[in-house]
């Protein structure tokens, strides 16, 4: 089969590979009928996330059809069209009982690993380092699900893939940021970064009940995007950011900031101890001001701080001390995708929400080498990538 694959910084390519197998009772096979590139894949793209392997085959968000199931999968058979949650979990262990699927116990088979370069481990990832359990990522003709009888969404045969398709990620994690924030209906809601996940979190607070959000952003096409669902918009390029917020919120600060930039901005991906042996500045310098610093700071005291970016490693010089004496609950993590699978399926089905908005780009998969850096330096006011395989 055909695939994209990860052969080190700023390198991904389309080459042939070997076509996935069952491997254990619980897989599905399934033909990719479109996928997407996400800013997550851009960390693996800069090659900030150590445990990739030259060879390795990216992606996270994918959907298609299920050609062949193991033989102890009961949930799936050939020809059900599902979504993959980038999130695998197997639905015994303590963790997923409770639905912090991205903290499965069992999905990661290489957790042991993880814990020993950063102290953490999370749930088994597609595409997505081998800290994460190295899976085969959804950039391909075909994927292999691991423990598929869990890891599935099944779509409604009237949704198009384009309405389907962010279910996988996206679409949950921005709503997901926007219900840790506890909406209520006289709040002030401030999103850092309209990206994708920024997009779909300024959508799900306006549709959480916030009275104003505004959306943050170096990019007008962005901010653009973030208006027509009804966000004020800040561009720190253009003004500051923190007197605007003051002069938006009566110099109270927003009630509740959301982080949906993360380790583009101010960060280290490996902790401390290990920062040396690597021989390699992972600090990222820049002019800009770091996310999660800035939304601290302005967060209304009792306010909530929701960090759906991604991180790694050790973040320093944050005010954590204003963050305490404030009272800030803070809540993060990567996405229990399949906890809100049905609510988001319900608001697609009545029309209230349809994702699709935010795809700028679709082309074949073996455009995707190209679409990377367009994705990466957001040419041609690119947004969202979907590829599709076969074309
Ligand atoms: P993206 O790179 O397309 O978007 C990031 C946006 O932030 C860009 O529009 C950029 O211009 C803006 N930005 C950068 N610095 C900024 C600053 N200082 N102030 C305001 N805006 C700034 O990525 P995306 O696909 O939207 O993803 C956003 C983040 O969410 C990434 O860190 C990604 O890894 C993460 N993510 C997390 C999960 C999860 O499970 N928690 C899932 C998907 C993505
Ligand atoms: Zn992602
Ligand atoms: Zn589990």
């Amino acid at each position: 089969m055909k695939a994209l694959v990860w052969h080190g910084k700023q390198d991904i390519r389309y080459e042939t590979m070997p076509d996935p197998e069952i491997e254990d009772g619980r897989d599905a096979i399934i033909k990719v009928t479109s996928c997407a590139i996400c800013g997550s894949d851009l960390h693996l793209f800069h090659n900030l996330m150590p445990g990739m392997k030259p060879g390795d085959i990216v992606g996270h968000e994918t959907m298609g059809e299920v050609v062949e199931v193991g033989k102890n999968n009961k949930a799936l058979k050939p020809g059900d069209r599902i979504v993959v949650p980038f999130t695998i979990w197997c639905g015994e262990c303590d963790q997923c009982r409770r639905g912090n699927y991205s903290v499965c116990e069992r999905s990661n088979r290489n957790a042991k690993v993880a814990e020993l370069v950063f102290g953490h481990a999370t749930a088994g990832l597609f595409g997505y380092t081998h800290l994460t359990g190295g899976y085969s990522g959804g950039q391909a003709e075909y994927l292999r699900v691991p423990m598929a009888d869990t890891t599935h969404i099944k779509v409604p045969d009237h949704f198009t893939d384009e309405q389907a398709l962010f279910l996988s990620d996206i679409l949950p994690t921005g709503w997901q940021a926007a219900v840790y924030c506890d909406i209520e209906p006289d709040d002030t809601v401030a999103i850092w970064g309209a990206g994708p996940v920024g997009q779909m979190a300024i959508r799900s607070a306006v549709l959480l009940g916030a009275r104003q959000v505004i959306a943050i952003d170096f990019l007008p096409e962005r901010l653009s995007m973030a208006a027509a669902a009804g966000a004020v918009t800040i561009n720190p390029a253009e003004e500051s950011v923190k007197d605007r917020l003051n002069e938006l919120t009566h110099n109270k600060g927003p009630d509740k900031c959301i982080d949906a930039v993360g380790m583009e901005s101010h960060s280290q991906i490996l902790p401390e101890h290990l920062y040396d042996r690597t021989k390699q500045s992972l600090m990222m310098e820049t002019d800009r001001p770091h996310t999660l610093r800035e939304a601290m700071l302005m967060v209304r005291p009792g306010g909530v701080l929701s960090v759906p970016g991604v991180y790694g490693g050790v973040v320093d010089k944050l005010p954590f001390g204003a963050a305490m004496n404030k009272g800030v609950t803070i809540r993060t993590g990567q996405t229990h995708v399949n906890r809100w699978t049905d609510e988001l399926i319900e608001l697609i089905d009545e029309g209230v929400l349809d994702p699709s908005f935010v795809i700028t780009h679709t082309e074949p998969l073996a455009k995707g080498p190209e679409m990377y850096p367009t994705f990466e330096s957001r040419k041609d006011n690119c947004i969202k990538v979907v590829l599709k395989p076969g074309q």
